[in-house]
């Protein structure tokens, strides 16, 4: 079989679903053929000849795509869809949320894998996109945020007098939100964090950070909260006023927020009003994580940096397109070993294990039809 490694085609991309080390692996059989199209690792710092090296060719766009097996990072663009061979195996972040995309790959005739829907279960963790390019996003929200600030991070005593820690807020503690704490934490920062689901609390503390608690009014807020299969429900509307309250406080004394909440399939929950950020010290810098599901800040614009009243509210969308080389080789391994459940690296063999609950979970179409969500 052929395994195509396309050259990702949307505005700002830079990953690449494979890797040299990926490559490598999937050669190692002897019984797959790898095409990548020339350029594909480019913007992660990967030259083509890393690729030939690791036992693949370089070949053109309807070669990568014309491919057994494509390995993307995000689904095909509409010109992309033509080159895809029917009955081909599409696996990549392929938005199942949006049906009419799903509905085009489905026309195709591929089976489409769409990574976003992996169960969090135990044996999905190293297949686990979603988790090692959050982690990235919280990294770099952090990095972003202390460049655009105009002041030190850590506390420091100096001959000239002493400078304060900024004061960090998080906001949305998932992973992203977990290793935004641990970085802030690194460079020196006060920080404080707060999310839906209470069984953060615990991990918000072991990192150093503080909590901040919004209070349930009752059990059925409570259980709402606890969300489901590891993720968010939308709360109450009673809750989010009570939130917006504690935070709106919190804010007034805060140097940087970051904001990571996100419920799948919906919009992001605002978690910011506007007088929030105008209650905010002048100086002070947000950073919307969530810019790319509509934002929890009001006034955060896509890949902009909107300043109000002296606040700084940064909307910078694909964050981990930004830490091109590590987010392509993490995600690499997740895809590589997402592919393992149907063909075995060793020996080469291939046999797509239809009931297997990861399989079932995010196959999204086959046959020409979209797979109805169970
Ligand atoms: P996510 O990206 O979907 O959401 C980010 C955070 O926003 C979540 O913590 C969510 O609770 C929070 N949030 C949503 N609405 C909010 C609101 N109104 N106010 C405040 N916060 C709000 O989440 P994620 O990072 O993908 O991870 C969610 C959880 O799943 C984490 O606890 C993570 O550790 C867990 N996880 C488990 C596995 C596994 O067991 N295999 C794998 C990955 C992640």
């Amino acid at each position: 079989m052929i395994i195509g490694i396309p050259r990702e085609s949307r505005a700002g991309e830079t990953r690449v679903a494979a890797t040299p080390e990926t490559v490598k692996k999937l050669a190692a059989s002897g019984k797959h053929a790898l095409v990548v199209e020339a350029g594909a690792g480019a913007m992660s710092s990967i030259p083509d000849r890393e690729f030939e090296a690791a036992g693949a060719k370089i070949g053109n766009a309807e070669q990568a795509l014309g491919a057994d097996i494509v390995l993307k990072v995000r689904g095909p663009a509409a010109e992309e869809l033509p080159k895809l061979k029917r009955g081909a195996m599409l696996i990549g972040l392929l938005n199942p949320f949006d049906a009419a995309a799903v509905q085009s790959y489905a026309n195709t005739g591929v089976s489409g894998y769409a990574l976003e829907w992996l169960p969090r279960i135990t044996r999905a963790q190293s297949m686990d996109v979603l988790s090692s390019q959050a982690n990235i996003a919280g990294y770099k929200a952090v990095m972003i945020a202390a460049n655009a600030y105009g002041r030190f991070m850590p506390m420091l005593m100096t001959a000239a007098g002493t400078v304060k820690a900024a004061r960090v807020l998080i906001l949305g503690v998932g992973v992203a939100g977990l290793q935004a704490i641990a970085t802030a934490k690194r460079l020196g920062a006060v920080i404080e964090a707060s999310d839906v689901r209470p069984s953060v609390k615990d991990q918000v503390e072991s990192l150093g950070a503080k909590w901040v608690d919004v209070p349930y009014a009752n059990d059925e807020e409570r259980k709402i909260a606890e969300g489901v299969g590891g993720y968010a429900r939308p709360m109450p509307p009673e809750w989010m006023a009570r939130q917006a309250d504690v935070i709106h406080e919190r804010c007034k004394s805060v140097d940087i927020l970051i904001t990571t909440a996100l419920i799948p399939g919906r919009p992001a929950p605002k978690l910011i009003k506007a007088e929030t950020v105008a209650a905010m010290k002048p100086g002070a810098v947000i950073v919307d994580l969530a810019v790319e599901q509509g934002g929890n800040v009001e006034g955060s614009e896509l890949d902009k940096i909107v300043v109000s009243n002296g606040v700084k509210i940064v909307g910078f969308g694909n964050l981990p397109a930004r830490v091109a080389a590590d987010a392509s080789a993490l995600y690499a391994r997740n895809v590589i070993n997402f592919l393992a459940l149907s063909l075995n690296p060793k020996t080469g063999e291939f046999a797509v294990p239809k009931d297997d609950e990861i399989i079932k979970a995010t196959l999204i179409c086959e046959n020409g039809a979209v797979v109805p969500r169970s």
